[in-house]
């Protein structure tokens, strides 16, 4: 099974994303995690995508695509995978259309994790606190809403005209939103 998880900064993609993966025995890929890693490492990728991340923009879509064709060509994403964080924008979806049309797949799932703001920024500005994540200050974090607004939320409209997309309420307890996201894969 091949599944993109969407929703805003804060909406818990991460924590949600790493269970449903191991539910379903697929790799788990989140480009936030292989960016961070790549900063703390200091490679040139993490040179070059901190200065985006710190200010809360996205990184350009060529280097993220490129890293993206990188990680699905390696062999365990052949039983299927769970995108977490990619595609966030327009070009990043043809993108993945590409990729994986030229293994003859598609996107199977597009599950939205839906949350809201108030509730978003008060985790964000939590997880700060507790991580000290470079880019969850009030300010960035506000810059990063903006641009999933402006660049991602669209997305979502075409995945819905594609039939591929489900939503699903982000909010309550963590083992609550498992327990719908696991219905829902099982249904
Ligand atoms: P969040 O969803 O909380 O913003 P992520 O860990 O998914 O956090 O991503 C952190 C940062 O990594 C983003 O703000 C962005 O700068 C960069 N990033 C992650 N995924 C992508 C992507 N698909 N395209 C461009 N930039 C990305």
């Amino acid at each position: 099974m091949r599944i993109v998880l969407m929703g805003p900064p804060g909406a818990g993609k991460g924590t949600q994303a790493v269970s449903l993966a191991n539910q379903l025995g697929i790799a788990h890929i989140s480009t936030g995690d292989i960016f961070r890693s790549n900063v703390s490492d200091k490679t040139e990728l993490g040179l070059l995508a901190k200065k985006y991340m710190d200010a809360g923009e996205y990184v350009p879509d060529s280097v993220t695509n490129e890293m993206v064709k990188h990680r699905l060509a390696e062999p365990d994403v052949q039983h299927g995978f769970l995108l977490d964080g990619y595609p966030r924008t327009v070009a990043q979806v043809a993108e993945l259309d590409v990729i994986l049309s030229k293994l003859g797949a598609q996107v199977d799932l597009v599950i939205e994790l839906t949350v809201d703001i108030d509730e978003v920024v008060k985790r964000l500005v939590q997880r700060s606190l507790q991580q000290g994540r470079s880019d969850d200050s009030e300010e960035v974090i506000r810059r990063r809403l903006e641009v999933y607004q402006e660049q991602t939320a669209p997305l979502l409209a075409a995945y819905r005209a594609r039939g591929v997309l489900k939503s699903v309420s982000g909010m309550g307890e963590i083992e609550q939103v498992r327990e719908r996201l696991a219905q829902l894969v099982a249904s």
